[in-house]
């Protein structure tokens, strides 16, 4: 292979970013210099932790016994027979260690930052969700988190505040701007630049410039490649269609990181709808957004006029996002997956069909991936199979839904 060609130019899936961190023409690097050099530097510690064997050992040892890996792959029978079409099968996220998948890249970070001799984590959390994972992951590994997070959002979101502060981590409460996600990013990005050499930003999804959206996706890939092994054990097939919910992105590629090279098995990434995609409300990233960059990375985005970032929208506040993660941008453009959109009342009702016919209440977020496999069940044949990725438990949205559907 001669030297010069890039990694990726002989794999049109790009599973690989080329050296500049480019899934075809999204991701990259649209950073400062100082910081250009601070992510090489942590994309060369992180190729060097993951060849090695010790470093593979501590983290599937942590998944196993720790996240409690594997996550089943379960048949919903009930919820199944109500779509009346191709099997519904879920592969169980939900029932990690703290709920959700980014348990997953979490401990993967906080492991990297700990080989690499940081003292500090730092993040930004909007819900809580990212905030609780990476707190959880540095009470484990022993390295002091600090997560930033908007004074409305640490009123709304009392539990996970709560966990935070118990874990111990230290909460920074932001009070400029609009004292949400978005101050609170700028917020944890300034105390990061203090000092880049000795703290690790740790991005929550395949977002962010390169290394993030390849080493996210890396840690994230356990769920496809246990999911493809569950699947053919089980059925001695592969299923005809993924589903998974599409935030920045990160549980999604995940699973279909696996089956990218797998034609028969076509993909659908779930965005949020929110009030319509005729309103303002929403954060269908894919179905509207434009080229562009931001926070660091070339991808699909939603903005103004002047290319600021829009104001989004979901009934899910883990979907909330303004862009997608580049690798999605690319299998969008050659079309290996398609991009669906799922509105509040669709996710609302798959919420409240999945607990009731199946026991399992999903959170919001996964909600939107179980709709659209409710949506597409009913229109293929008994024989077809669906693999959803639950991304998560429902416990954080119980109140919040009991209180919309007046229950
Ligand atoms: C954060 C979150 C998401 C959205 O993030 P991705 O990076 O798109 O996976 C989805 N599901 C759950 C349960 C989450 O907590």
């Amino acid at each position: 292979m001669s030297k010069t060609k890039s990694h990726t130019s002989s794999n049109p899936l790009n599973t690989m970013p080329d050296k500049k961190g480019y899934f075809g023409e999204y991701g990259g690097q649209i950073i400062p210099p100082d910081l250009i050099k601070i992510m090489n530097e942590i994309n060369d510690a992180y190729d060097e932790i993951i060849q090695m064997e010790s470093f593979q050992t501590e983290l599937q040892m942590l998944y196993r016994d720790y996240v409690g890996r594997p996550s089943p792959i379960y048949l919903a029978k009930r919820l199944t027979a109500s779509c009346g079409g191709a099997r519904i099968f879920l592969k169980r996220e939900d029932l990690n260690h703290t709920g959700a998948h980014k348990i997953n890249h979490c401990l993967g970070e906080a492991l990297l930052a700990k080989h690499m001799g940081k003292t500090k984590v730092l993040a930004e959390t909007g819900a809580g969700q990212h905030g609780v994972a990476l707190a959880t992951a540095c009470a484990l590994v022993g390295i002091d988190c600090e997560i930033h997070m908007g004074e409305v959002d640490i009123e709304k979101e009392h539990p996970n505040v709560t966990k935070m502060k118990i874990l111990g981590c230290t909460l920074v409460p932001v009070s400029r701007g609009t004292r949400t996600l978005k101050d609170a990013v700028d917020s944890a990005f300034e105390e990061y630049l203090k000092d880049p050499v000795n703290y690790l930003y740790a991005i929550g999804s395949v977002v962010g410039p390169h290394p993030f959206p390849k080493m996210v996706r890396d840690f994230q890939s356990i769920v496809g490649r246990e999911a493809r092994e569950q699947f053919l054990t089980r059925e001695n097939k592969l299923p005809d269609l993924l589903v998974a919910c599409v935030g920045g992105g990160s549980n999604s590629i995940g699973l279909f990181s696996a089956f990218l090279e797998d034609e028969s098995v076509k993909m659908v990434g779930v965005e949020p709808a929110g009030k319509g995609l005729d309103t303002d409300d929403h954060a269908a990233t894919m179905t509207l957004g434009v080229k562009g960059a931001l926070h660091g990375f070339e991808c699909y985005n939603l903005q103004d006029k002047d290319g600021n970032p829009l104001p989004v929208y979901s009934i899910a506040s883990g979907l909330d996002y303004p862009a997608v993660g580049p690798q999605h941008c690319h299998l969008k453009d050659i079309k290996r997956v398609e991009y669906k959109a799922i509105d509040d009342d669709e996710c609302l009702d798959a919420f409240m069909q999945l607990s009731r016919l199946e026991g399992i209440i999903p959170a919001l977020e996964s909600a939107h991936a179980v709709a659209y496999a409710m949506k597409v069940a009913r229109i293929m044949s008994k024989e077809d199979t669906i693999l959803v990725n639950l991304s998560g438990r429902g416990d954080k949205d119980a109140d919040f839904v009991a209180n919309v559907l007046s229950l």
